[in-house]
C-alpha cells in the first residue's frame, strides 16, 4: 500500500528542516507521495521537486492557506497546484504582505507590554522567509517566557493576550478559486482543530463543498481515532474525498512524525484515487 503523507511543513514557513531534508526524511520513514504544504507559500517547492526526483519519491506541491471565515482562522490545503500559477500567487503575495505587516504589529504590542526585541527575534529565526507566530512561539521560549514553546500561545499570542494580533486571511472562496485556478485541489486541514461546534463546522463543509472543495483532513497529525471517525462520516455526508496529513514541522516538534499516520477509514473515497 502506497504511503502518503500530504501535510508538511519546511522552513519556507515554519517548518524546522529545509524542503531537501524534509524530503530526505519522508524518502527513508517510506513515504511514497509527499506534500509539502507551507502556510501561504510557494517557496520551497522548486527545492523539494529536486530532492524527491534524487530520492524516488512523488513531490505534490501545495499549500496551506490561511482563511478567515466567520472571525474564525481556518486553513485550506492546496494539493498538486502549479507553482507557477499567476493567481496563486498573487493571492499567496497578499496573505504574505498581511503577514508582515501583522509581525511587525505583534512586535509593538508584545513591547508595549515590555518585552523588547521580539519581531526582530522571530525574523531572525524566520531566515528570511515569512514570519509566523511560531517563530515568535520559538523566540519567547528561548528567552524564558514560558516553560514549553506550545503554553506561549495561550499565554501570549491567543485571542485576548498581549501578542494577539486579528486575522484578517484570503476569504473561503478567494483561497478556492486561486487553488482551483492553479488546477489543484482544496482540502480543509485539520477540521477538529478548530473546535467549532458540529454545526458550524457542517456549515463550512457545506459552503466548502459548494465552492467546489474535494476533501477533508481524516487523518491529521492532530486528530485521536475518534475524531477521524466522526470526519470519515461528515466526508461522505458532503459528498468529500478524505485526506491524510501529518502537519509535520520537524523532528524537534510536538512528537508527530513523518510516516506514522493511520489509513483512511473504510468507505472514505481518498483524495488520490480519481473521481469516476
Ligand atoms: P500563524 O499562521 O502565523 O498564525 O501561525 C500558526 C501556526 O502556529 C500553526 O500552523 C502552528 O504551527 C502554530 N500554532 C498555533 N497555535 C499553536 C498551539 N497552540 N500550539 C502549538 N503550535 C501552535
Ligand atoms: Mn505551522
Ligand atoms: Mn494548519
Ligand atoms: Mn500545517
Amino acid at each position: 500500500m502506497t504511503s502518503f503523507d500530504l501535510h508538511t511543513h519546511s522552513t519556507a514557513s515554519d517548518g524546522t528542516l529545509p524542503p531537501a531534508q524534509l524530503v530526505e526524511q519522508a524518502a527513508s520513514a517510506g513515504i511514497a507521495v509527499l506534500a509539502l504544504t507551507d502556510h501561504d507559500t510557494l517557496s520551497g517547492i522548486a527545492e523539494a521537486q529536486r530532492a524527491a526526483a534524487a530520492h524516488g519519491i512523488t513531490l505534490w506541491p501545495g499549500v496551506e492557506v490561511s482563511v478567515t471565515w466567520k472571525r474564525l482562522t481556518v486553513h485550506i490545503v492546496g494539493l498538486r497546484v502549479d507553482p507557477e500559477n499567476r493567481a496563486l500567487n498573487q493571492g499567496l503575495a497578499g496573505l504574505q504582505e498581511f503577514r508582515q505587516w501583522r509581525a511587525l504589529e505583534i512586535g509593538r504590542r508584545l513591547e508595549q507590554k515590555g518585552i523588547v526585541g521580539a519581531f526582530a527575534g522571530a525574523q531572525a529565526l524566520a531566515n528570511s522567509a515569512l514570519i509566523s507566530r511560531t517563530h515568535f512561539a520559538r523566540f519567547l521560549h528561548q528567552h524564558g517566557y514560558a516553560k514549553e514553546e506550545r503554553k506561549v500561545y495561550q499565554h501570549y499570542l491567543t485571542h485576548g493576550k498581549p501578542g494577539y494580533v486579528a486575522g484578517e486571511w484570503a476569504t473561503l472562496d478567494d483561497a478556492l478559486s486561486w487553488i482551483h485556478a492553479a488546477g489543484g485541489q482544496a482540502v480543509v486541514a485539520h477540521p477538529a482543530r478548530y473546535r467549532m461546534t458540529r454545526t458550524k463546522l457542517k456549515q463550512l463543509l457545506k459552503e466548502f463543498a459548494t465552492l467546489g472543495g474535494a476533501g477533508i483532513e481524516v487523518v491529521s497529525g492532530s486528530h485521536g481515532p475518534q475524531e477521524s471517525a466522526t470526519l470519515a462520516q461528515l466526508a461522505g455526508e458532503f459528498g468529500l474525498a478524505g485526506s491524510i496529513g501529518s502537519d509535520y514541522h520537524g523532528p524537534e516538534g510536538s512528537g508527530l512524525e513523518l510516516g506514522h499516520l493511520p489509513p483512511l477509514p473504510s468507505g472514505v473515497r481518498p483524495i488520490w484515487q480519481p473521481v469516476e
